[in-house]
């Protein structure tokens, strides 16, 4: 099933291809929604054609979406929706009419989606500080031993097997280094994640 941001990327392609899309669920004030896509003047000239189509005038052609139950509809686990509808027009001079711009349209949603993926694969070399001077620490009742790991041994703490890449993998959750990942784990378990290199 897909996710919220995967539906989402997908209206951004067809935004990006300069398809117009009316987005209802993202409440934001520069997505177009059935109430804020079209200058105010304009609105008288919406009519209802039957099955939730609606087609509208401008001085230089007409413009037809669906509303309500008719739009596409998608509910996501988490309990999130959302609704969008193709804004078809009669010819390209009335979505300049509605002050529409689709690649402005796109660079917003491309933010918005952007925000939400606050996971991600940060690239560093082997040599970063993170891997220098480790050591695993054994606590006991009566002693603590120390025992150093060497800076060039680095596991990858998924399936603990050994890293040698110029390049390492750290999933970074919520901001946080949550350990490093080998390839093969990146791509079994997080291939969706962004990947970052850090700029040195
Ligand atoms: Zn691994």
């Amino acid at each position: 099933m897909e996710n919220r941001k995967e539906v989402l990327e997908g209206l951004l392609e067809r935004l990006e291809r300069g398809d117009p899309l009316i987005i209802v669920g993202l409440d934001h004030p520069d997505i177009p929604n059935l109430h804020n896509f079209y200058p105010k003047r304009y609105w008288e000239s919406i009519v209802h054609r039957g099955f939730g189509s609606f087609e509208g005038k401008t001085e230089h052609g007409t413009f037809s979406f669906y509303g309500g139950g008719a739009m596409n509809h998608h509910h996501f686990k988490d309990g999130s929706w959302l609704s969008w509808s193709s804004l078809e027009v009669s010819n390209p001079e009335v979505l300049k009419d509605l002050e529409y711009d689709c690649q402005k349209v796109a660079s917003v949603l491309r933010q918005i989606i952007n925000s939400m993926s606050k996971d991600y694969i940060k690239r560093v070399s082997r040599k970063a500080p993170i891997f220098q001077g480790r050591a695993i620490i054994i606590q006991s009742a009566h002693n603590r031993t120390v025992i150093p790991v060497p800076d060039a041994l680095i596991l990858c703490d998924a399936c603990n097997v050994e890293i040698k890449t110029e390049e390492v993998n750290l999933l970074m959750i919520n901001g946080r280094v949550w350990g490093a990942v080998c390839e093969s784990c990146r791509l079994r378990h997080h291939k969706d994640l962004p990947i970052r290199r850090e700029e040195v």
